[in-house]
């Protein structure tokens, strides 16, 4: 196994675990973009957003439902955003699904 989340999922890796259950684990990223910075990911390895099938789809849902937790045990009732890059032009440098959970600070828009 190489992917480096799933190494953090079996513990080989460790992380900063905000949220855990039998589907989805969360943890602080390495390289904060913002003074809250998580990443959610689902503990079944799927490669990206351009994977997800009906299958698959509904721990996406879940992982919605765990950044609103997130959200909330945070503060961030002023706003937070949830990003998944997708893809080589959309930066993707990790290739298990991910969402970035970021919130404490103001936004632009559109990113990048
Ligand atoms: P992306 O570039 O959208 O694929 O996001 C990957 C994210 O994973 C980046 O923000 C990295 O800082 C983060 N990252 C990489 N390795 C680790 C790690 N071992 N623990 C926490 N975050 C990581």
């Amino acid at each position: 196994m190489s992917c480096i989340f799933c190494k953090i999922v079996s513990g080989e890796i460790p992380s900063a675990k905000v949220y855990e259950d039998d589907k989805v684990l969360a943890f602080k990223d390495l390289e904060p973009q913002a003074p809250v910075h998580v990443l959610i990911i689902p503990k079944q390895h799927i490669e990206s957003m351009a994977a997800i099938t009906p299958e698959n789809s509904a721990v996406v849902a879940h992982i919605f439902e765990v950044a609103a937790i997130i959200a909330k045990e945070n503060g961030l009732e002023n706003g937070f955003r949830v990003v998944s890059n997708c893809g080589e032009s959309a930066g993707q440098s990790v290739m298990h699904l991910h969402f970035h959970l970021m919130g404490g600070r103001d936004f632009g828009w559109p990113a990048g």
